[in-house]
């Protein structure tokens, strides 16, 4: 029976793995993923339609995606020193990192709590995953990264800047010395880089071990999957070579080029949601039954009385928002949920159904 094939032939710890799951969000407000609320402007949004039409959906996509390469290095002022990896998502380049890292005994380190798909690309790569607890303001125990880093001498360290699902920063200072620590690769993972005002990127010369991640899922383009990883021509020479060809689908290549020749909508609405976080944050920290942590992303993490976490997230969904429940994760997250920051009527919306569900 096939249950026996795959006792047999599937690897003990993909079986041991659940897959990832996105929560169902049918008729809830939905702040559970970080995406971006707003929709474009109509002309904006014709403008699309019709660049849509030129597409030859019958031809393999372009394989290296100049056009839209050359529009990013122009709209991200990317230097001409550093090259482009283009992805399925930045998921996907994480997973390419992996690929080809995966030596027969090497080891992936992060810290705890941190992106969860570091550990389970780790995983589905044969690396052997470390983490190193994060202190309890979520700040990085820099000396115990540093001596985990010593001791296990990892291929790669993967740092979110900012951290999800915590939301802040490290100290710039403090990552320059795990870079210069690491025998290594270090990727930092900029997902939330529009809404941090803060990047390695001007690092890319001086180290030669760090390559940079970004990806336009939370500027607004979470539907059309491309993330892109920024490196010395050196590094982005072998990851390619683990790059699917036509990774990126063509539709895609168009659209993210279309929506960077119209990058000031996008901007006017990082802008807006971060005045709304800022003022979502104030309220949130008012009441006396949570507490909220410092962000620079779209979302922000916050602590409920002890046990309450389920309760409240609950409640929460039944006033009809969905947000995401991080408690279920344990550990340094247990009695913590994680809101994203919607547009400034959802934000109120899920601003009562909290202070009612705190009160129950
Ligand atoms: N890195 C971090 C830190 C993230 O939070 C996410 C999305 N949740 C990703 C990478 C993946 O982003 P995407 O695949 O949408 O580009």
């Amino acid at each position: 029976m096939s249950t026996e094939r795959i006792a047999q032939f599937v690897r003990p710890e993909i079986q041991a793995l659940t897959a990832y799951k996105v929560g169902k969000a049918d008729n809830l407000i939905k702040l559970d993923n970080m995406e971006n609320p707003y929709s474009w402007d109509e002309s904006v949004k014709q403008g699309w339609l019709h660049r849509m039409q030129e597409i030859d959906v019958n031809r393999y996509p372009s394989p290296d995606a100049q056009g839209l390469r050359s529009r990013l290095r122009e709209v991200m002022n990317i230097s001409d020193n550093v090259d482009l990896l283009l992805g399925n998502g930045s998921d996907e380049l994480i997973q390419i990192i992996c690929m080809a890292l995966s030596k027969p005994g090497a080891s992936l380190l992060s810290v705890s709590p941190a992106f969860v798909m570091y550990e389970m690309t780790a995983i589905f790569t044969g690396m052997k995953y470390h983490s190193v607890p994060l202190n309890d303001d979520f700040s990085l125990n820099k000396e115990l990264v540093l001596s985990e880093i010593r001791k296990t001498k990892p291929s790669v360290v993967f740092i979110a800047y900012p951290n999800n699902p915590t939301g802040n920063l490290f100290d710039e200072a403090e990552l320059c010395e795990i870079i210069e620590t690491s025998p290594g690769l270090v990727v930092i993972d900029e997902a939330y880089y529009a809404f941090a005002d803060a990047s390695f990127d001007k690092y890319l010369d001086k180290y030669d071990n760090i390559v940079v991640l970004r990806t336009v899922s939370k500027m607004g383009l979470a539907g059309l999957r491309l993330g892109y990883m920024m490196a010395s021509p050196a590094w982005i020479n072998e990851f390619n070579k683990v790059r699917m060809p036509f990774n990126v689908n063509s539709l895609t290549q168009a659209s993210v080029e279309y929506a960077l020749e119209n990058i000031d909508m996008f901007n006017a609405q990082t802008e807006q949601l971060c005045v709304s976080r800022e003022s979502l944050f104030c309220s949130m920290s008012e009441i006396n039954e949570i507490k909220c942590y410092p962000t620079k992303t779209n979302f922000i993490l916050f602590r409920t009385a002890e046990g309450q976490a389920t309760k409240i997230f609950e409640a929460i969904k039944s006033a009809g928002v969905l947000i995401k429940n991080l408690s279920l994760a344990g550990g340094a997250l247990t009695d913590c949920l994680r809101v994203t920051i919607g547009t400034e009527e959802q934000n109120a919306f899920f601003l009562k159904a909290l202070r009612e569900s705190v009160n129950v």
